[in-house]
């Protein structure tokens, strides 16, 4: 690792002010010092944005709950009137990593964190991701990678998070260069679709202060399925929620995790359970939709199948 300048912001406004030209925000530090180590980035001050007054507690309210980007995973895992409210977003907070990585990862830098492309992730390779010419996982290693992309780079978003709160319709609030910025999911994923070397819509200095949620009277799940019970990221997850009229379904939401450069969802899947019944029926047709136009590469064709089962069996929750 590099020599770095370390410094602690104590508002939104000194923590850009402190970030300089090539400054990194610090949370619990699990991606980014993983990063720093590795030499895949070297930032030459580190700024730590935890001790940002108010920023480390979940406000519940009747219309809506507050999230502050430095809340702990494990604070989200824990919290009793969130797993009633939100049971999507505890089930998707519990299965991050290990109970050691919850306590330490926030929810800002758990939606911030940067590819896991082994690729991406080495040193001495400079991928496009890193403003190379090559993609290497196209022609090689490809089993952790994507099924659907915008762009020639196929590694996946991550995020267990980003998905649960998708499906329950969060904005995340951003400071940009003095201005506000509320952000949908997909929004503040989108330029990762597009572009091969983002991932995922923030700028230089983008500070995301807290999350949003809206309360909707929508049940909610998350399932996944890993190669090990822990410490270690799906290979396939899936986040749904919905609204329900007496056993109809209304509003139905639909996320998936690891299969696309951002939290994929099919506009289609979700609209082909308006006023359903959730049944085995309807969960498949809206799986078979969201995988249509999957385009597996030479190692990654497992995940299809994965990722239908994991709709199935997510929708299937909801059911009362
Ligand atoms: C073994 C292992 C297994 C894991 N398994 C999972 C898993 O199953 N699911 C999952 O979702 N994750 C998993 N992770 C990833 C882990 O959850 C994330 O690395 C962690 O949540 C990042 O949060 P952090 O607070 O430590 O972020 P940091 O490492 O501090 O920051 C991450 C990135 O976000 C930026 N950042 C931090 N705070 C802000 C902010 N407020 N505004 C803007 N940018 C910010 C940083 O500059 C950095 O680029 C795993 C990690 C490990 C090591
Ligand atoms: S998938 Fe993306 S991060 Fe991985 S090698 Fe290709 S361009 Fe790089």
């Amino acid at each position: 690792m590099n020599s770095f300048q370390y410094v602690t912001a104590t508002s939104p406004e000194s923590a850009h002010e402190l970030l300089a030209k090539n400054g990194r925000y610090l949370g619990g530090g699990i991606d980014l010092l993983g990063e720093m180590k590795d030499y895949i980035t070297e930032p030459s001050v580190v700024v730590n944005v935890k001790d940002l007054p108010g920023l480390d507690k979940i406000q519940s309210g009747d219309k809506v709950w507050t999230f502050g980007t430095n809340v702990t995973v494990a604070q989200l895992e824990d919290h009793p009137e969130l797993k009633k409210v939100f049971p999507g977003l505890q089930m998707a907070a519990a299965e991050v990593g290990s109970r050691q990585i919850r306590n330490v990862a926030t929810l800002g830098g758990n939606l911030a964190q940067h590819s896991r492309c082994w690729y991406y992730r080495h040193r001495d390779v400079k991928c496009l991701k890193r403003g190379g010419n090559t993609c290497y996982a196209r022609d090689g290693e490809n089993k952790y990678h994507s099924l659907f992309t915008g762009n020639p780079c196929i590694s996946p978003v991550v995020s267990n998070l980003a998905i649960s709160l998708g499906t329950l319709e969060a904005v995340v609030i951003v400071e940009r260069g003095g201005k506000t910025l509320r952000l949908s999911i997909s929004e503040l994923y989108q330029k990762a679709w597009e572009n091969p070397t983002a991932h995922n819509s923030l700028e230089p200095g983008d500070l995301i202060t807290k999350i949003e949620i809206p309360v909707q009277q929508r049940r909610s799940a998350y399932l996944q399925m890993s190669e090990k019970s822990m410490f270690d990221w799906a290979l396939v997850s899936c986040a749904a929620s919905a609204k329900f009229d007496g056993s109809k379904v209304s509003q139905a939401r639909i996320f998936l995790g690891q299969v696309a450069n951002v939290p994929f969802m099919v506009q289609e899947a979700n609209e082909s359970l308006e006023g359903a019944s959730l049944d085995e029926n309807s969960a498949n047709k809206a799986a078979d939709l969201l995988l249509e136009k999957a385009q597996p590469h030479s190692q990654n064709g497992y995940k299809v199948q994965i990722a239908k089962t994991l709709v199935r069996r997510t929708l299937l929750q909801l059911k009362a």
